[in-house]
């Protein structure tokens, strides 16, 4: 069997479609995963990558004292696969097959990706002979030819990618866990730093101080306005940008009629054709579309698998010679672009337009095949068409413009205007993208007078430079080295998601901010793009095969403990520095007691909650939901009542959770129970509120002669408000601890859900474990309790509070487990049964017993019955084993009837003993008689 192994399972469907020609492919799933099959032949998507490269195991501790974040320079890498499924249909065809083409993207990241597959395809199958087909755009022509002419794999393309990973690895994580332990942060909370992205944060961060150290300078303009034949004429003078406004004015006041025109020129420009796409040129043309990069390249990359574009990411901008350009040409004519492809066919330029950069490997962006605004959608036509048009101004004549040049005198001072008419449009006929300006003069000539109709002098000021746009930055990317085609709009990406840059433009965050402000004053190598390209250069000697990939690694490792060296010796102030700068995005505004700043603080565990800056001075606080629920962030919206920020939990994966502003949130959280103190009116918890006793545990905490200064009521009162608020306080605290029971023991089901049980429960008034324990299951099923369910809670519920009773009894815990696990449950449990048996079955010594159980009886008002001594038992014991027929096991069964020596059996009514042990009283007779047989013989 052929097995042919594609970059993704969408390639590969029409890689199959186009090399069965008109044989029908079958379609087979195996795990959920597609293969494609016709005449001996099978193809295979993969997922990208579908292994990764990470730490060998015992690395995933952040805060492991033996392997600290320099630790992970020097441990040890694994690749696992992260896509099982495919990992193992690939393994499970290759087996079977006597030839394997791997037919990825080529470039770069397809070698590498190549060479994964080839090596998983080796682990299982030695012998195969494994080879490569190369190809720019998934069309019937490219694909056929790349599968007749295949090659082998690059295997130093894939070191370079290869070593790539490792060092990225290498350099991103031990970096982001040292930064991000200085700083304490962790969870969801990190901060990242990595080899290209902190380099580019750095110049969006460095971009942005320039802009707020700009002082902007005055500047005036002036411009004069005169018309010929009715048509206004605007002139402005030849010096440009006056500087001082002394000259400007004197300018102004000079200019006089007569306005004269001193010379006329004429003159034609050649405005030349775009040159063909690679990757930033496209990134940059599709951003005045208003595509951001990352959804630009997605989209594209979607019309390169489905066989519309050439490969998108390219660094080349010279066609190849051996790219049909006529053959293109003819396809788009069955397109909507047929009249512009007519046009371009027609006028077509010798040689098409080209570039600075030629590579070997792909081609310039480019369409591959016909499409119809139809099969595309609206979004993915606009790129398609952008593509296409592309295309076509590259093959297009260049435009030309005719310019006219009018120089003036106005009593001395020189003014000039220009003007501009296409007369070719040339290649803007079918690239209507960027806008043409015609502006035209009207005919003039030397020594003509024209009359001055009105002089303006304008004041300015010099701007700051502009922010980043995302493709400006990717242009300024590719300028200094940092990052490939592939992975830039990826980056930039990631800096957005990880809150570090907002915004179009792009700016920094307070965060990504003061991440890079540490850097740059602890370890600027980091930030600067000189490292990177360092490497980019030990990539090239990689592929070139001038040096290996252990090597580069070496290299780099040694770099990073020197950059390691730097930081641990300024742990603490990194730390502080990132703390400090950072503070703002978690301060929300003022505390409505003090007037200082409310924070929201992240503990560690779980816990978050917000507090006040000035504590301990104030104590005023928020509690927040864990952090489980969401981690909570500031937002930008503010509350008009309190002025402060709103709040937003935050969790990955969910839906964020908005508190809006947390001071209302937490009155009206705070309300209902606040309802349940009886003697506390609307209008006294109206009043409470202003005065900042927001809940019920601030109003139980209040001392009672501020409360009844606050109300206006008496101490009386206020001393009685405070009594009730302290009951709902414990019923609160029960209320809370049964709503924990139930959640425990209650899976949320349909229809039903713990937290509407538990409202039914207070609404008939069971309100801790105890109520719940003396309830039956008739009641709860009419909550919609199930009543196997309802069975498993009464138990429990009994269970944990007899379990309290006996601990608030003085029960010792560790006995306490020995009793329930041998069913002694509840305080009655030991009074009604013989202490000796309690002893038997617990193991609990016989006086620990009988101790326990006098506790029980004293706090039950109940007697505690008789009591033995040791010796008295441990005899009655042995006498009892001495009767013929009695084992260990009797002796237990009769002590829970009371019996625990020989005499007492004797003694005792066979048949009652019988119903207390559960022995027939058959046997009970028969012990007793061999007992007085034995009596008699001894006597
Ligand atoms: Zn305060
Ligand atoms: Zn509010």
């Amino acid at each position: 069997m052929h097995l042919i192994v594609a970059e993704k399972n969408i390639s590969a469907q029409r890689i199959a479609g186009i090399l069965a020609g008109k044989e029908k492919v079958r379609v087979a799933r195996d795990g959920g995963i597609s293969s494609y099959h016709f005449d001996e032949k099978a193809v295979v998507g993969l997922r990208g990558h579908v292994v990764e490269v990470d730490f060998v195991k015992g690395y995933s501790n952040w805060r492991s004292e033996e392997r600290p974040p320099r630790s992970l320079i020097d441990a040890d890498m694994v690749k696992i696969p992260t896509e099982r499924k495919i990992v193992n249909l690939i393994q499970k065809l290759a087996k079977k097959s006597d030839r394997v083409t791997i037919a990825t993207d080529f470039d770069a990241e397809g070698e590498l990706i190549a060479k994964e597959a080839y090596e998983l395809i080796h682990a299982v199958n030695r012998k195969v002979n494994i080879d490569r087909a190369r190809f720019s755009a998934i069309t019937p022509e490219e694909i056929t030819n790349a599968f007749a002419r295949p090659t082998g794999i690059d295997f130093d393309l894939a070191a370079a990618g290869e070593t790539r990973q490792v060092i990225d690895l290498m350099w991103g994580a031990s970096l982001t866990r040292f930064i991000s332990l200085a700083a304490r942060r962790g969870g969801g909370n990190i901060l990242s730093v990595g080899r290209v992205q902190s380099p580019t944060l750095a110049m969006i961060v460095d971009r942005e101080k320039d802009i707020e150290a700009f002082v902007p300078e005055k500047y005036w303009q002036l411009s004069l306005e005169t018309e010929k034949d009715t048509e206004i004429i605007e002139a402005r003078h030849t010096t440009s940008r006056f500087t001082s406004q002394k000259e400007a004015l004197t300018a102004r006041d000079n200019t006089k009629e007569p306005l004269v025109v001193t010379e006329v020129k004429e003159g034609s420009k050649v405005d030349r054709a775009p040159t063909p796409f690679d990757t930033t040129a496209f990134i940059v043309a599709v951003a005045r579309l208003g595509f951001p990069a990352a959804r630009a390249m997605r989209l594209a990359e979607d019309l390169y698998m489905n066989g519309y574009i050439s490969y998108p990411r390219t660094d080349n901008t010279v066609y190849p010679p051996s790219l049909n350009l006529s053959g293109l040409l003819q396809s788009l004519k069955k397109s909507e672009f047929r009249e512009d492809v007519e046009w371009v066919m027609a006028n077509r330029r010798k040689v098409p337009t080209r570039g600075k950069k030629s590579s070997t490997d792909h081609p310039p962006i480019h369409p591959a095949s016909a499409a119809s605004r139809q099969e595309l959608g609206e979004e993915r036509w606009k790129i398609y068409e952008l593509v296409v048009r592309r295309f076509l101004a590259t093959l297009s004549p260049d435009a030309r413009w005719l310019t006219m040049k009018v120089n003036f005198d106005a009593g001395g001072e020189p003014y000039t205007a220009t003007g501009g008419r296409l007369t070719e449009p040339g290649w803007r006929r079918v690239y209507p993208y960027s806008k043409v300006t015609e502006y035209m003069l009207p005919g003039m000539k030397a020594g003509e007078r024209l009359p001055l109709n009105d002089v303006t002098l304008e004041e300015k000021e010099t701007q700051p430079p502009p922010r980043y746009s995302q493709s400006k930055l990717i242009q300024k990317m590719e300028e200094l080295g940092l990052g490939t085609k592939s992975t830039r709009h990826e980056v930039i990406q990631k800096l957005i998601s990880r809150k570090y840059v907002e915004g179009t433009p792009l700016r920094p965050t307070l965060v990504g901010r003061s991440v890079i402000d540490s850097l740059e004053n602890h370890a600027d190598t980091i930030t600067r793009p000189i490292m990177t390209q360092t490497l980019e250069s030990h990539m090239q000697q990689i592929r070139e095969k001038e040096r290996g990939s252990d090597d580069v690694v070496t290299e780099s490792r040694e770099m990073l403990h020197t950059i390691f060296d730097q930081l641990e010796q300024h742990e603490q102030e990194i730390g502080a520095e990132i703390m400090e700068q950072t503070a703002e995005e978690l301060t929300l505004g003022p505390c409505p007691v003090c007037g200082h700043d409310l924070r929201i603080r992240h503990m560690r565990g779980q816990t978050q909650f917000i507090g006040c800056t000035s504590y301990p001075d104030c104590g005023f606080n928020i509690s927040l939901p864990m952090t489980a629920w969401g981690f909570a962030v500031r937002v930008g919206n503010v509350c008009e009542i309190h002025n402060l920020h709103h709040v937003r939990l935050v969790k990955k994966g969910a839906r964020p959770w908005d508190l809006g502003c947390p001071l209302c949130h937490h009155i009206a959280s705070n309300r209902e129970t606040l309802k349940l103190i009886p003697s506390l009116s609307e209008a006294m918890m109206s009043r409470l509120i202003e005065r900042h006793i927001y809940t019920v545990y601030e109003l139980a905490h209040t001392p009672t002669e501020e409360i009844s200064s606050v109300l206006g009521i008496t101490p009386e009162s206020a001393r009685k408000l405070v009594d009730e608020a302290e009951d709902v306080l414990d019923l609160l605290r029960r209320r809370s601890d049964c709503r924990k029971f139930v959640r425990k023991y209650l899976p949320p089901r349909r229809g039903r859900s713990p937290a509407s049980v538990i409202r039914k429960m207070h609404e008939v008034g069971i309100n801790d474990v105890t109520d719940l324990s003396h309830t039956d299951e008739k009641i709860l099923k009419t909550m919609g309790v199930g009543e196997k369910e309802a069975s498993i809670l009464l138990s429990e519920a009994r269970k944990l509070s007899a379990e309290r009773e006996l601990r608030e009894i003085g029960i010792p815990a560790v006995s306490l487990k020995k009793y329930q696990k041998a069913g002694i449950i509840g305080p009655s449990d030991f009074l009604d049964n013989p202490y000796v048996y309690i002893s038997a079955i617990s193991g609990v010594s016989p006086d620990t017993v009988y101790r326990h159980v006098e506790m029980v009886a004293k706090a039950l008002n109940r007697p505690a019955g008789p009591k033995y001594s040791r010796t008295r038992v441990e005899k009655g014991k042995a006498g009892l084993l001495a009767i013929r027929g009695v084992g260990e096991a009797i002796v237990v069964r009769l002590s829970q009837a009371g019996i625990i020596e020989p005499s007492q059996l004797a003694e005792s009514d066979p048949e009652k003993i019988a119903r207390l042990s559960g022995i027939p009283a058959e046997k009970v007779r028969e012990y007793q008689r061999t007992y007085r047989e034995n009596e008699n013989s001894t006597r």
